[in-house]
């Protein structure tokens, strides 16, 4: 039986952390440390570029892994400060934010690189597909592999303790934009991470949570626990925060595009064409409203 792993969410300079065992998530005002180190992960959202993360995973034993390391620097740098090893490299999908810093990590760290299959991902050396596990085990990770085509047709999630590492796929309240895939098939990516435990932390690709909120608060002006996010993710950037990871709870609560059935988000897309009634065509209007909106 595998043990159950515990994560902890740290964020370098900052005093925001979240701390998950399998099935609980409290926050925490200051850093903790747990004395069973054997179970601890440690997550951490590396800022790169002007808004994107990488996110990396590691142990007390100083063994690591990244996702989607778009700038090889950033990952170099953050290896070095906290005196730790790269094991394995996983990539949720082709673009260059997302992939460019793999051929330089490859050149100084011969690990695996998990990616989906997309000739466009030359750097793989393990390709995942729908349905599969990944099992790491320094650092003891395990992770399901979840197809989520819409942003990009071959964009894969990995699921595992505790965590949803996403890309470009969900972000805390909104998704990506629609480049390969088409509604129907975002929509039905989006159901499927809808459907994980309430407690799962979404670790998306990118920090547009504050963009992403002024949309989702004309969308549902009304919507008590999407104010109370804002407020949130407001005082978090005011300190210049990440306002990730989230939880899928949150999410379903907040972000509009996981909340096509509730009433007020109908209502509104059916205000936008004069009838929206299938929940595809919904999802279309409201992604197509995010596209535009300024
Ligand atoms: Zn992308």
């Amino acid at each position: 039986m595998r043990r159950a792993a515990a994560v902890r969410a740290g964020f370098a300079d900052c005093t925001r952390a979240g701390i998950v065992r399998r099935g609980t998530l409290r926050s925490t005002a200051t850093p903790e440390i747990h004395q069973t180190a054997e179970s601890i992960l440690h997550l951490i959202p590396l800022p790169a570029f002007a808004d994107n993360y990488i996110w990396m995973l590691h142990n007390d034993a100083g063994q690591a892994i990244v996702v989607d390391p778009g700038d090889a620097a950033v990952v170099e740098h953050a290896l070095l400060e906290r005196q730790l090893q790269l094991r394995a490299i996983l990539l949720t999908h082709h673009h260059h934010d997302h992939i460019g810093g793999v051929a330089e990590l490859l050149g100084r760290h011969p690990v695996p690189v998990y990616a989906p299959v997309d000739d466009r991902i030359v750097e793989a050396t393990i390709r995942v597909s729908d349905g599969e596990s990944i099992e790491l085990t320094s650092p003891d990770v395990r992770f399901e592999v979840l197809a989520i085509p819409g942003h990009t047709l071959s964009h894969v999630a990995y699921v595992g303790d505790g965590l949803l590492l996403c890309g470009d796929t969900l972000f805390s309240l909104g998704c990506g934009r629609l480049f390969e895939g088409t509604p129907a098939q975002m929509l039905a990516s989006l159901d499927r991470l809808s459907q994980l435990p309430g407690e799962t932390l979404v670790c998306a690709g990118h920090e547009y949570t504050e963009a992403n909120g002024r949309f989702a608060h004309t969308v549902e002006p009304d919507n008590p626990s999407l104010q109370a996010r804002l407020r949130e993710v407001a005082g978090l950037r005011t300190r210049q925060l990440p306002t990730l990871p989230s939880s899928l709870a949150d999410e379903r609560a907040c972000n509009p595009f996981l909340r096509i059935d509730a009433g007020p988000v109908a209502d509104w897309c059916r205000r936008q064409h004069g009838g929206a009634s299938d929940r595809i065509a919904r999802f279309a209007t409201l992604r197509s409203a995010k596209d535009v909106f300024r």
